[in-house]
């Protein structure tokens, strides 16, 4: 797993207010961390994880910042990635559920003695993507939960997490950092040449998602898009050609900025002057597409994405997906349904 932890300076309020608990002994047997993706959530499970491992942690005789200390025979553990109460239970390599072995296997782990400072911690990201028998298992292990154990689910997509399960945990919420705070700190992180402002905006507000934008170079993946869009209204390009070109950027990639132009294509139709675009740069020609569909099209666009996005999260044939949705957008565009 990777080592990479921090806390974000739009997380300072939650952190405190984790090891506020921590330090009180009030500590749930399940936390559930939710938010928008890019808010640092991992990052903050996981030095939460270490902190609560971590054999100096409310010392009141160190130096406090509220961070584990870095040294101890855990902290150092932690560091390296083998911590043995330490359980990171995500995707593994290129699968997109969470199964039921990785669930059971961290029950067994929980059921056994702690080796160090008598706390367990399992953290489940991201727990919306763990299949039902999974999420069954993992049931059973919140309905009669271990002494001294911490299970940390981290989530993006609350809806898609059983009810069941959330129901079970105490419930904590990663905002969206506010845009100054969010722009100076990806400003500090980007290289000259950016615009922090509009990365930010294309990540709907999520500084992290922002960041890697910008390191993996997908911005350019967005004209793409648009541009296919454009010619596929034109008549100029199929469907079926369009789903197939598009593929090479991955299609979660296409599905997301597809659902950020509508989005905008939304916002330029229900008011005059939007306060906020998601592809500020792009507004003309965003309301030049627009102004050829109707609002309730736009909407009915908005569901067909958000449905492909979620069947995308599954095994779902991708060229098919996206020839779906490219043929709804045409068919609705020319006004032949
Ligand atoms: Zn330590």
């Amino acid at each position: 797993m990777s080592q990479s932890s921090q806390i974000f300076p739009w997380q300072r309020a939650l952190w405190q207010g984790l090891i506020q608990r921590l330090h009180e002994d009030r500590l749930p047997h399940a936390l559930l961390l939710s938010g928008p993706q890019g808010t640092g959530k991992e990052s903050l499970a996981r030095l939460f994880a270490r902190a609560v491992l971590c054999e100096n942690s409310g010392n009141n005789s160190l130096p406090r910042d509220d961070l584990p200390c870095g040294t101890c025979r855990s902290c150092l553990l932690d560091q390296a990635g083998s911590h043995p109460d330490h359980h990171w239970v995500g995707l593994l390599d290129s699968k997109k559920i969470i199964g039921v072995d990785q669930i059971r296997e961290i029950g067994t782990s929980l059921s056994m003695k702690a080796h160090y400072s008598g706390y367990k911690v399992v953290v489940i990201t991201p727990a919306e993507q763990m299949n039902l028998q999974a999420a069954n298992s993992l049931l059973k292990t919140l309905e009669e939960p271990p002494s001294r154990s911490l299970l940390i689910l981290v989530a993006s997509h609350m809806t898609a997490l059983p009810a069941t399960l959330r129901s079970r945990c105490q419930r904590i919420t990663c905002a969206l950092p506010p845009q100054d705070a969010a722009v100076s700190w990806l400003e500090a992180q980007l290289t000259p040449g950016h615009d922090a402002g509009l990365l930010l905006a294309l990540a709907g507000g999520a500084p992290r998602v922002a960041l890697q934008m910008a390191q993996e170079g997908r911005v350019s993946q967005r004209l793409e898009v648009l541009d296919g869009l454009e010619r596929l209204l034109r008549n100029q390009e199929s469907a079926v050609t369009l789903a197939a070109s598009w593929l090479k950027l991955e299609l979660k990639e296409a599905l997301y900025w597809m659902h950020s132009g509508v989005i905008d294509m939304i916002r330029l139709k229900s008011a005059a002057h939007p306060p906020r675009l998601v592809n500020p740069d792009m507004r003309e020609r965003l309301q030049a597409i627009a102004a050829q569909m109707e609002l309730k099209t736009l909407y009915y666009q908005l569901d067909k994405i958000g449905e492909a996005s979620r069947l995308a999260m599954g095994q779902s044939n991708a060229q098919m997906l996206l020839e779906d949705v490219l043929i709804r957008w045409n068919e609705r565009c020319s006004g032949r349904m």
